[in-house]
This record gives structure tokens, sequence and C-alpha cells, in this order.
């Protein structure tokens, strides 16, 4: 049950509505977009969101410390997704702290500031960095991933100093770039030693609490055949004839499948949270002329897997050599299996932690329906659960939209998600 104060501290939400939309339009308003794969953040929006950030944070208590990362610099080790080449420099990170004053539990909170790229913006009735209210809607990139995440926890904060509310607990924010192209921002952090009795990362999660994430990884697989005259009768391959490739690559497609099926069925891939792993073909290019035996054939294929899973590339090796092995030809010549990217684990926190149940407690109190959640994808909560061993929950607005044209929160939903922040503040921190 709400006590009286935290009564009245819903009521000021809703009285302060308009600032807390101000707030993530201000947000959205530094297009503070992810570089690409082998670019670097250029313009000034990445420094000055954070200096905005840093700003908030100073005005509510807050020691703040801020850094560039060098990548090359960081702890590597399985799973860690660290890709030492990516240039992060002119994304600095933001992480502000305030001392526990009488000795309550920890919270860190962390959001990552870069938005993913607008695209074709032809295609958005709304320009994507100018935050346009229509009806009940905030529209922009970041506006449900995960700037407004973002706007209701530091809105939270403001409302919370602002009635004059003692937290007990020590307060950690973390601002953190390229979570999109990365997520070395929030590994920097746990590697710079900030650690926590729980963590919140309000990433979109249609406000179910969201505490499992599947981990990833991508390759690609190269096939090889034998050139040959596609008119002419080939000999046997022993005997030098041609062999195609295309048809060889079939075989590890359909190897691929028998994967899956399996995973599908094997008690030890089941979680409860989370699907299966799963192994994806997404591209394939191969063959060289329209009457020529093609010679090889490239399959590019993306994994998602289970926490539980580590040893996922085994897997997939040990079923192409069975296949290689089956195949006369490919005995010979074994398709190359290659990462393509940078391996990144999942995570999960036990559904019985206190954090878990805090926050349910709250979703029922305020009338949401509590639903605990996984996700397919990875954020930085990986990171907080693994190396820092941060017990780390997500809670967010809807994200059907985020990644995609149009992208906008509901005004409800940040308002709403502003008092769960709120709350989650007062009750897991402790307060007087
Ligand atoms: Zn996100």
């Amino acid at each position: 049950m709400l006590r009286q104060k935290e009564k009245e501290l819903m009521r000021s939400i809703d009285s302060r509505k308009e600032r807390i939309i101000e707030k993530l339009q201000t947000l959205i308003r530094y297009p503070t977009t992810t570089p690409g794969l082998g670019c670097k953040a250029e313009g000034q929006s990445y420094r000055s969101y954070q200096q905005d950030i840093q700003k908030t944070l100073e005005g509510l208590g807050f020691a703040v410390e801020s850094w560039e990362i060098d990548a090359a610099k960081l702890e590597t080790f399985w799973g860690s997704g660290v890709d030492p080449d990516r240039d992060l420099s002119n994304m600095p990170v933001v992480v502000g702290r305030r001392e526990a004053r009488k000795g309550g539990r920890s919270l860190l909170l962390n959001g990552h500031y870069d938005v993913v790229p607008p695209g074709e913006l032809n295609a958005w009735s709304h320009d994507p960095f100018q935050a346009d209210r229509e009806e009940s809607r905030i529209y922009g990139r970041g506006a449900a991933d995960m700037k407004g995440g973002i706007a209701a926890m530091l809105s939270a904060l403001e409302l919370i100093d602002e009635a004059g509310v003692e937290l007990k607990g020590e307060l950690i924010f973390q601002s953190v770039p390229d979570e999109e192209g990365s997520t070395m921002g929030t590994l920097a952090c746990c590697q710079k030693g900030y650690r926590a009795d729980a963590a919140l990362i309000p990433e979109p999660t249609d406000m179910k609490i969201q505490l499992a994430l599947r981990g990833g990884v991508s390759g690609k697989i190269t096939v090889f055949g034998r050139a040959g005259h596609a008119d002419r009768t080939q000999p046997h391959f022993s005997e030098g004839g041609a062999v195609n490739a295309i048809t060889k690559s079939m075989k590890v497609v359909q190897a691929f499948e028998e994967l899956n099926e399996e995973w599908r069925l094997r008690p030890d891939k089941r979680h409860k949270y989370l699907d299966p792993d799963i192994v994806i073909p997404t591209l394939i290019h191969g063959g060289e002329w329209f009457v020529m035996y093609p010679e090889k054939v490239e399959i590019d294929f993306t994994t998602d897997f289970i926490p539980g899973t580590t040893d996922l590339w085994k897997e997939l090796e040990e079923k192409i050599q069975a296949v290689a092995a089956a195949d006369p030809w490919m005995k010979t010549r074994p398709p190359k299996l290659e990462q393509t990217d940078t391996l990144l684990y999942g995570a999960e926190v036990d559904e019985g932690e206190a954090i878990v149940s805090t926050a349910a407690e709250i979703l029922e109190e305020l009338g949401t329906p509590v639903e605990l959640t996984g996700s397919g994808g990875l954020t930085d909560a990986v990171h907080l659960i693994n190396y820092a061993k941060v017990p780390t929950i997500s809670i967010g607005p809807h994200g059907s939209t985020a990644h995609m044209n149009d992208e906008h929160i509901e005004i409800d939903e940040l308002v709403h998600l502003t008092k769960i922040m709120t709350l989650l503040i007062l009750r897991w921190c402790g307060y007087s």
C-alpha cells in the first residue's frame, strides 16, 4: 500500500507532467546516433547531451566523473563483446554518485544515450530529432529506446529531491554511450569498479520486468566447390571433375536447421523466459558465372543463445565437422567457419532477487499487470549482471516502435514510468 508521502509524490508527478515531457524533448533533441561500424562519433551533440546530464546530476548533489573510453584498454574475456578497434572518442561516459546518508541499499541507474540512426527521413511523419508532441505522444528517435526511460529516471530523482525526501541508500547514475554498437560503455563503468546492491535500466520492455537476456554472436561459413563448365559432363571429383558449391552449401543450411530442431527439444536449452538457442542464415553469396559450376558459397549467420550456453561455437564446429565427414568431397575441402563479430554472453537474474519482488510489488500497487520476461536481444544489463554481479532488471515503455520510423512514447506511459521509478528508488534505497 502506498504510504502518505508516496501518495503525495504520485500526485505531484501528475501535476508536473509538462516538465517530464520537456525533459524528454530536450534529450531527444540531441542527435546522439550510434556511429556505424568503423566510424566514430562526429559533432557536438554527444558532449552537449552529457554536459546536460552532468549539470542535472550535480544539481542533485551527485559527485560526477566523466571520461572517454579507450576500447583497446578494456579487459577482454569470453563473452565480453569488446571490440578493441572501435573508436569511442567524442562519446564520453558520465557517472554520478551520491553517497549513502543512512546506510540503506544502494541503487544503480543506467541508461544508454546513443540511439540508432533514423534511417530514411522521408518515411518519418515527424522530424526524428524535434521531439514533436502530437495528441498523446512524443515522437523522436530514442523516445522509446531509451531516452523516455532516462527522462523518467531523472524526473523521479528531481521530484524526490524537491519533495525534501532524504534517501538512505547510495545512488549511482550511469549515462553511457554505444549500447546499440557494442555495450562497452557500461562494461567500462563496471571495470572502473562501480557496484551497487541492485540496478535498473529502463530499456523498453512493454512495462514488464525483464530479468533475462540471450547472448549472441555472428559468423560466416564458406563452402567450397570446384569450378568447371556447366554444359559439359563432369567426371567424378576424385578424377578431377567439378563440384557444385551451391549444392554442397545446402547441406550446411540443412545442418543449421537440424541444430535448431535439436536445441528446441534439448532440456538444457530450455529457459523459463527465453527462447532456446538458434542459428539463422541471414545472407548467402555464391557462384561466379551462369554456365560455371560455382566454386564458393559464403553464408553469413547470426545466433542467439541462453545464458547457460557457453559452448555454442563448439557445437556449430562439431556439427559442420560431422557434415563434412559424411561427404567425400567436403571431407577433402571442409567448410571454413569464422566469427564475424564479438561474442557477447547472455545473462539472467534470479526471480527471487529482492529487486524483482520490490518492482513487482510497485507495479501491482500502481495497477500495472506484473509480468516477468526475457529478451531475445542484448542490453547493457549483461555486464552489470555477469561482470559486476549486480542484480539488474529493466522496466520501460512499450518498445514496438524502437528502431523504427516514427518512434514514439505515449505521454501517459512516460508519466506512469516516472511513478514506477520514483517508488522503486524510494523503496529500494529507503527514506526518511
Ligand atoms: Zn536500448
